[in-house]
């Protein structure tokens, strides 16, 4: 189904379409100075458009929730000192209207907001009438017709500058992830809205440093506009989000490592569905990883409970009962006999290497 919007393509500060289009900033805003020196190292970089969350949206209360109104100022100063545009994330109707009245340029709708269709709609209500570029995140959940709908509230307030950003979706479990990427859902939106603009966050995506230049890299590989990066004068004291900020240095390193390819249609959706599917299957081993970190771990009390109980290690009778339970779940998920007996062993042998040594202890 092609979606109807109507939207006006735009210029980010002059910047439009070159790719990459590049927003950098931190997190969050926290002190003027902070701000102001981010920015100024930046602009000398030639980045055009600086981000920073003046409220921001913890997971859980007692952390840092941003210096609210007060930081205004600030970006409206980085706009006058440096001509930069400036951005920041909107949540609700006083967020809008503050953000306004100190001049910010663009809007963004964050993650969780997206993925709440009250909220988004407030949003639109206040921006009624108002000519400002709005970009969306994705929800947090991978829900392509929820990040349309958002797209819909906003185009039916007649907000026409829009553009998406792609931040990747929560999930349960260890991954080397923090959000994972499931390009999938980005590709998929893009095929529903061609003209929309695609910025793709690899911090929050990522969660660590060292991941940004490879997810930087396939966003680019998979045509996609434009990247926002979390960037920060002094990284590890960062007040939010320390571990996946990089200072401008840094982010000029990776951009100097992009490789910028030309985008040949058939090549990228081969290149993105194999590409696709390993990003996949990496997560999944991750997981897998994760899972048998946490059966040790289990195993491990069991050996203590054992040695306190003057209690054998092995009780073939269990082990006999549970690789039969095994092999029989598994035949429902197409898994052969062979495999997980194979498999099982490998676990259960580890298992008692695990309670061996905390038997010896
Ligand atoms: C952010 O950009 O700082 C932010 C809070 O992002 P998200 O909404 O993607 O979590
Ligand atoms: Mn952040």
């Amino acid at each position: 189904m092609g979606i109807n919007l109507d939207l006006e393509p735009f210029m980010l500060n002059g910047v439009g379409h070159e790719r990459p289009l590049v927003m950098a900033g931190p997190c969050s805003a926290e002190t003027e100075e902070q701000v102001l020196k981010t920015a100024s190292q930046l602009n000398d970089m030639g980045i055009k458009i600086f981000r920073a969350g003046i409220w921001k949206p913890r997971t859980r209360p007692n952390a840092f929730e941003g210096v609210g109104k007060k930081g205004l100022p600030w970006l409206k100063r980085v706009k006058e000192e440096f001509g930069m545009l400036t951005a920041t994330e909107v949540a609700n109707v006083n967020h809008v209207f503050e953000s306004l009245k100190y001049g910010v340029d663009i809007l963004w709708i964050g993650a969780r907001t997206t993925a709440n269709p009250f909220a988004v709609q407030e949003i639109a209500d206040a921006l009624n009438g108002v000519d400002i570029p709005v970009l969306i995140k994705n929800p947090v959940n991978p829900d392509v017709e929820l990040w349309i709908g958002a797209f819909e509230r906003l185009n039916n307030a007649g907000i026409k500058k829009l553009a998406a950003i792609h931040r990747g979706f929560s999930s349960y479990g260890k991954t080397i992830y923090r959000n994972v990427p499931q390009w999938q859902i980005p590709i998929e939106l893009k095929r529903r809205i061609p003209e929309l603009m695609m910025i793709t966050d690899p911090s929050h995506i990522c969660g660590s440093r060292d991941l940004l230049l490879d997810i930087s890299q396939k966003a680019m590989d998979l045509n996609f506009d434009g990247l926002i990066v979390e960037t920060h004068i002094n990284p590890d004291k960062a007040l939010s989000d320390a571990s996946q900020q990089i200072t401008p240095a840094t982010l000029k390193d990776l951009l100097d490592h992009l490789i910028m390819r030309k985008s040949n249609v058939e090549n990228t959706l081969l290149l993105t569905t194999l590409e696709e599917l390993r990003h996949e299957i990496d997560t999944y081993d991750d997981k897998l990883l994760g899972i048998l970190e946490c059966r040790m771990a289990i195993s491990r009390k069991i050996g203590e409970y054992k040695k306190n109980n003057n209690i054998t290690i092995l009780q073939s009778s269990r082990w006999d009962e549970m690789l039969r339970k095994r092999i029989e779940d598994a035949e429902k998920k197409n898994l052969s006999e062979e495999f997980i007996t194979k498999l099982f062993r490998a676990i259960h042998q580890e298992s008692i290497n695990h309670q061996t040594k905390v038997m010896n202890a």
